[in-house]
């Protein structure tokens, strides 16, 4: 039987009330929460992966009692629940304390690895963080969080985890479109797994209410359990933590913008502090190469968290980390514009590290190449070239015996749409110029092309496919979340027999709700 702890609460001070009437919380970095149990719950789905991962076993995991404690109607022995108390900007603003309004950690557990993993499940019921929100969630968005924080995992990029997602057999009221038509939609509940689910808006809720005692506390914590290796707290390891977070921050935000995920939603309570990509809601995948998307309709007429905009926003959101922490570090404000050179030097640094490979090149050298990445995003950016399949199939160009004379299929194959001649002519130069410039690598085209393949995904969680499947598991079909769930286990590898999850958005899916266009209503 998994024994679970709760650090965080046995350290950190606490909420004296315990109940779940919404209010501000001064003071306290958290507030104990029970979640509120559901009708019918029953198991969708689950990772393996994260089940190994926590130590866990299978059979456990699918036991009745135990999916009684994802499902909030059970508690495993040494789970104390707590909702966390943090604030954020949000779209720019100051919105005060927001906290989880729908989120209750249920413990934590020491893993295999010797790393302690936070259980939290999101969608549990209201908590005093919850505001006018019920505390729930929807089956859709919750199958949208479950298949994609795996999904991100297989791509090897930082993410929290999900362990399960449990359909709670009561109904939920969204109005999906905030246009006045509510409908009752099914509960689910996702069981999220990480070391930490601090946010930058912790942090901030403290500085907002000149509480320095309480700052210190926090980052004092989390120096200790998640920097250990910067040392003992003071002004110069706040400043080198600032500037790894910074670091980790950038790192995270080349690595979407490479594999073409944007998040949707990038407040400043949704930055983790361990480089996290975190709370997936309105995001969404770049089909076609379009640097103005974004998938969330909330967000449609500023696009401020657009793809392209992804790394500045990571930039002001880490700056607002900085300022809320200038009081550590002692008002030095060149401590702060420290970690943010830090961070553009990360950013420019990863960025062209990783779209050098995948390019099939070990690094950008001069301007000539930076010229050649560029351009190639111009021309993927003119004419709708879906972003997965033109990269992934670049390998097949690159073993090419001379550099091609007419557009090579698997580059014909990324294109939404009939491509004008010119348009046609300056691919075919680029990629001539590109091919010539691999010959220049050290490795032989068979090297770069199964290089190329290892950073370049075949399958990524396409916005149509996690909509495909939540319309079956909206009839009552959760095959689909299984079939998902499985392909993205191996993104990188061909898989003979599934090329339909790797193909181009079908054209219903152009503007389908869902599909290109998604609201925060979850
Ligand atoms: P998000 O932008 O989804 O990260 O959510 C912003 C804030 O709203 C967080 O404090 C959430 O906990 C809260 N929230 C979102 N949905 C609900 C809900 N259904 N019930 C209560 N709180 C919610
Ligand atoms: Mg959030």
């Amino acid at each position: 039987m998994p024994r679970f702890t709760s650090r965080f609460i046995d350290s950190m001070p606490g909420d004296p009330l315990q109940d779940a009437r919404p209010r501000q919380v001064q003071g306290a970095l958290w507030s104990k929460v029970q979640p509120t149990p559901v009708s019918a719950p029953r198991l969708v789905a689950y990772s393996k992966e994260v089940v190994q991962l926590l130590g866990l076993d299978e059979e456990t995991l699918r036991s009745p009692e135990f999916v009684r404690v994802l499902a909030g109607n059970a508690l495993w022995p040494g789970m104390v629940p707590y909702a966390a108390n943090y604030g954020g900007h949000q779209f720019g603003n100051w919105a005060g304390q927001l906290g989880d309004g729908r989120a209750i950690v249920l413990g934590e557990l020491l893993a295999p690895d010797g790393q302690q993993y936070e259980l939290q499940l999101k969608g549990a019921g209201r908590t005093p963080y919850s505001r006018r929100g019920d505390g729930r969630a929807v089956l859709r968005s919750s199958i949208r969080e479950f298949l994609c924080s795996e999904a991100m995992h297989h791509l090897g990029v930082p993410t929290t985890r999900a362990l399960s997602l449990v359909a709670t057999g009561d109904e939920v009221i969204r109005d999906m479109f905030y246009d006045g038509h509510p409908e009752a939609e099914p509960g689910a509940i996702v069981c999220r797994v990480a070391p930490s689910f601090l946010r930058f808006g912790n942090f901030e809720l403290c500085t907002s209410r000149e509480d320095m005692g309480l700052l210190k506390q926090l980052a004092d914590y989390t120096l200790k359990h998640f920097f250990p290796e910067l040392g003992a707290p003071g002004k110069d390891t706040y400043a080198a933590f600032f500037r790894e977070v910074a670091r980790r921050t950038a790192r995270l935000m080349a690595h979407w913008q490479a594999v073409g995920f944007v998040h949707g939603v990038m407040n400043t309570d949704n930055m983790s502090i361990l480089g996290l990509t975190i709370d997936y809601g309105p995001y969404g995948w770049l089909e076609d190469f379009d640097p103005g998307w974004t998938p969330n309709t909330t967000d449609a007429m500023e696009h401020r968290y657009r793809y392209g905009n992804q790394p500045n926003i990571g930039l002001w959101n880490v700056e607002r980390l900085g300022v809320a922490l200038l009081p550590l570090l002692e008002d030095q404000e060149a401590l702060v514009e420290e970690g943010l050179v830090e961070y553009q030097r990360t950013f420019s640094a990863e960025l062209s590290g990783r779209f050098a490979a995948k390019l099939g090149l070990s690094s950008l050298e001069g301007q000539a190449d930076v010229a050649l990445v560029n351009e190639c995003f111009a021309w993927l950016a003119a004419h709708e070239t879906d972003m997965t399949i033109f990269f992934r199939g670049l390998s097949q160009v690159v073993t090419l015996p001379e550099a091609p004379r007419e557009l090579p299929r698997p580059v014909r194959d990324a294109f939404y749409g009939p491509v004008q001649e010119a348009h046609g002519a300056r691919v075919l130069e680029w990629l001539a110029t590109w091919w010539q410039r691999t010959r220049r690598e050290a490795a032989p085209p068979a090297e770069l092309a199964r290089r190329m393949d290892a950073v370049n995904p075949r399958y990524v969680m396409r916005n149509w496919l996690a909509q495909e499947a939540i319309d079956a598991a909206h009839q009552g079909d959760d095959s689909k979340v299984h079939a998902l769930l499985e392909v993205m286990r191996r993104p990188y590898e061909e898989q003979p027999g599934r090329e339909a999850y790797a193909a181009k958005r079908p054209d219903w899916a152009r503007s389908k709700p869902g599909c290109s266009a998604l609201s925060c209503s979850s």
